[in-house]
């Protein structure tokens, strides 16, 4: 049994007050954190997760609200938590460079920079299963900025399976990837739909019946949504949810 934790629900724009993106899977074999903004230092802090649990960060996409938090966890765990634990680092092709150039750009660079730990960068190439950490990932091209190198994620632990859908708009291929899933963790940004980059509520309840999925949960809510949590059909996640995989 593994243990599922949101560290952070909000959109790109921390709306209603949450995180930005981050999911954090326990395993029985290790931690595997989906995501890693900005925010997600200080919601591992305050759900007293220790950066020393995570053995594996997977990036969906090279959007700051998803993988800009990289940088500030790999040099809090030189200085804070003086970690030994190897750590992996997998995301789309590109992942070492984007990570680099992002800490190179806010000034947390790693270059010249000697790390305690063994650090390691995994692509992920699209329909490829690549054991990372704890799971077996296997990445998906999704309907989002192409720029951002946009993916969602199969997280295999043992016999159960979460899909990710990273952020994306509605694609007619989405529903074939959440078939079997124990659990489908789907961005819903707007009420209506907005732009063809982000998911809205409206189509996701027509729409839903279509997943394959034991569990749907809803995250990356923008700010109407946030303020409905509780009043809507269809489940939504809010910083700090715990749930069993
Ligand atoms: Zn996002
Ligand atoms: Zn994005």
């Amino acid at each position: 049994m593994s243990r599922i934790t949101f560290v952070g629900t909000s959109d790109a724009f921390g709306a209603g007050g949450r995180r930005q993106a981050a999911i954090f899977v326990e395993t029985p074999s290790g931690g595997l954190l989906l995501d890693c903004a900005p925010t997600t230092n200080t919601g591992l802090a305050e759900l007293g997760i220790p950066r020393d649990a995570v053995d594996a960060i997977a990036v969906s996409h090279f959007h700051a609200d998803h993988f800009a938090g990289i940088p500030g966890f790999l040099l809090a765990a030189v200085y804070e938590d003086r970690r030994r634990r190897p750590l992996v680092v997998a995301g789309p092709p590109g992942v070492e460079s984007r990570v680099r150039g992002a800490a190179d750009a806010i000034g947390q660079g790693l270059a010249g920079r000697e790390l305690p730990f063994a650090l390691r960068f995994v692509e992920l190439p699209a329909e490829r299963r690549v054991e990372v950490g704890p799971a077996a990932l296997r990445s998906f091209p999704v309907a989002h900025q192409p720029d951002s190198c946009p993916h969602g994620l199969h997280v295999e632990v043992g016999a159960r399976r979460l899909v990710y859908s990273g952020d994306t708009g509605w694609f007619d291929d989405l529903p074939r990837h959440t078939r079997g899933a124990d659990l489908f963790v789907c961005e819903c940004t707007f009420e209506t739909p907005v732009i063809p980059e982000h998911m809205a509520y409206d189509e996701l309840v027509e729409r839903a019946p279509r997943f394959a999925c034991e569990r749907l949960v809803l995250t990356h809510l923008g700010t109407a949504l946030a303020e409905r949590r509780g009043h809507l059909a269809l489940e939504t996640a809010d910083d700090g949810l715990e749930l069993d995989l």
